[in-house]
């Protein structure tokens, strides 16, 4: 298997599906108009050519977009009644199902993720947001919160680069669902899919200032979370930058959540069914690049399996195809942008010098773009860097325990807290580990499933506050 001759032709998706135009504007009171910032050049980092030009905004088109999401709050949006708020869900919902492929290739090509990624968990999982907050618009007051829960007011929402569309869903859906009008700022390297959010806003006739999209860099994110104009601020990005928002908007009375990184232990017990373990580590640091807040990205493996365990494990990520993000057998595409890349290379070498021992799959990589072979550092300790800090890309680190209780004592051994992953087959330890795990999400047997019904957020330093789910309302609710 291991030397299996499988070539796989190629299977391009064409890129003309993503309608790609050769410049963007910007979303502000139901128009697309342009921005008064310097234009953001979006590049496809699989080539490295460019995109589109995007108008991006000046802090005084922050101003006028809140203005407008006041108006729409006021004027419309807060007082319309739940029933009716949901149909505008509903019907966005439906277009983005009915411009999936348009979308899927689009954020293939702005972002490098796989196609297979972009069209089948990316896309699918924005709709599936907005179906389920659109079933909530009219039984908020089912919800726990009260009879008649209040929305907020205007929410400034700042997303990063991992998940453009699907990250945005995550903001946008909740927020409209219990009444608040919004203003968004998506990644700097990633703003398109959220610029054809915007048409489809227009196109299910979303009433002007509800929705209202600003592409721009750090400091027009800083800008909207400072404004005076906004009651609530949510925020996914790196836990730096959530720390500088927190401290901006400390004693204002906004209310706030953020959503930040992670360094997820995945931990496998000498018990576990080991194929299946094997998929769910490959899964858990390959998918996206490894670019995913929640990515398992420290195995932790019982020492008396861990020989066989790694052996299975390289055999089965020397079968990843890295490459064209478009071709429909890639699993593993582009990094997002030279500066993640480096940032990956810098951390992947400080595992080098720290005494751990890298693997690196032997498989080819494409000449141009920005492209990191999957890699696994086994003889991992606490110490190192590779262990402690977020690397955000296709890094495996591998530590191993001998006992259950140095496992969860290893596992917890973070700043961080966003996600954990159990394999074993008894339930009863399922059920021990769950508890002790301080993590906001723990699968079990399984890793990566989401789902707009099941809350997700934080411990520590990956931040506080639920998305989705009924404990997801909550932040966007006046409770
Ligand atoms: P980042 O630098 O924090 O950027 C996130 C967003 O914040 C971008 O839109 C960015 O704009 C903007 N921004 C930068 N400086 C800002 C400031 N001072 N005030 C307000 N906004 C500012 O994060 P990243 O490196 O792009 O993203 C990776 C990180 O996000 C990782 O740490 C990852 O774990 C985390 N993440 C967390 C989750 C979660 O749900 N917990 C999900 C995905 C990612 P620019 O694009 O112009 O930089
Ligand atoms: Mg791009």
């Amino acid at each position: 298997m291991i030397d299996s001759p499988w070539e796989y032709a190629p299977a391009p998706e064409s890129r003309e599906i993503a309608n790609l135009k050769p410049s963007y504007r910007m979303f502000v009171d139901g128009e697309f108009v342009d921005g008064g910032g310097e234009p953001l050049k979006s590049i496809n980092p699989a080539t490295e050519e460019l995109l589109a030009e995007v108008s991006s905004a000046s802090e005084s088109d922050v101003d006028t977009a809140v203005r407008a999401a006041r108006r729409a709050f006021d004027g419309t949006w807060s007082t319309m009644p739940g029933r009716e708020r949901a149909k505008y869900l509903f019907r966005i919902a439906r277009l983005i199902q009915e411009r999936a492929r348009e979308l899927a290739v689009l954020e293939s090509l702005d972002n490098g993720k796989p196609i297979k990624e972009s069209r089948d968990a990316d896309i699918p999982t924005a709709a599936a947001h907005f179906f389920h907050h659109a079933g909530w618009a009219d039984k908020l007051g089912y919800a726990g919160y009260g009879p008649d829960p209040r929305p907020l007011g205007v929410a400034g929402q700042v997303i990063p680069w991992n998940f453009p569309l699907l990250m945005l869903a995550w903001k946008i859906a909740p927020a409209l669902a219990c009444g608040n009008t919004v203003v968004l700022k998506p990644a700097e390297t990633t703003p398109l899919t959220a610029l054809v959010f915007a048409e489809i806003c227009q196109q299910a006739g979303l009433p002007p200032g509800v929705v209202n999209i600003l592409p721009g860099a750090g400091d027009i994110g800083a800008a909207l979370v400072a404004h005076p104009g906004v009651d609530k601020v949510a925020f996914t990005g790196s836990t730096e930058v959530g720390k500088q928002i927190q401290r901006s908007v400390a004693g204002s009375g906004k209310k706030l959540t953020l959503e930040l990184g992670g360094k997820a232990a995945n931990i496998v017990f000498d018990d576990a069914p080991l194929d299946q373990a094997v998929e769910g580590i490959v899964n858990g640091i390959f998918f996206n690049q490894g670019h995913v807040c929640c990515a398992g990205s420290r195995l932790l493996v019982q020492e008396s399996i861990a020989d066989e365990l790694l052996e299975k494990l390289r055999i089965r990520v020397r079968t990843l195809r890295v490459g064209d993000p478009l071709d429909k057998n890639t699993d593993v595409g582009a990094i997002n942008s030279a500066e993640q890349l480096g940032k990956i290379t810098e951390l992947a070498a400080s595992g080098d010098a720290e005494g751990a021992e890298r693997w690196t799959s032997p498989c080819p990589l494409p000449e141009k773009g920005f492209f990191f072979s999957p890699t696994v550092f086994s003889g991992v300790h606490q110490s190192m860097r590779i262990a402690r800090e977020e690397i955000f890309g296709p890094v495996l680190s591998v530590l191993t325990f001998r006992t259950p209780a140095e496992a969860i004592a290893k596992a917890n051994n973070t700043p961080y807290g966003l996600s954990a992953g159990i394999w074993t087959e008894k339930g009863s330890r399922i059920l021990w580990a769950a508890q002790q795990l301080r993590a906001g999400v723990v699968w079990a047997n399984t890793f990566n499933r989401f789902d707009p019904t099941a809350p997700f957020g934080g411990y520590q330093e990956s931040g506080f506050g639920r998305e989705g789910g009924r404990a997801g309302l909550e932040a966007y609710l006046d409770v």
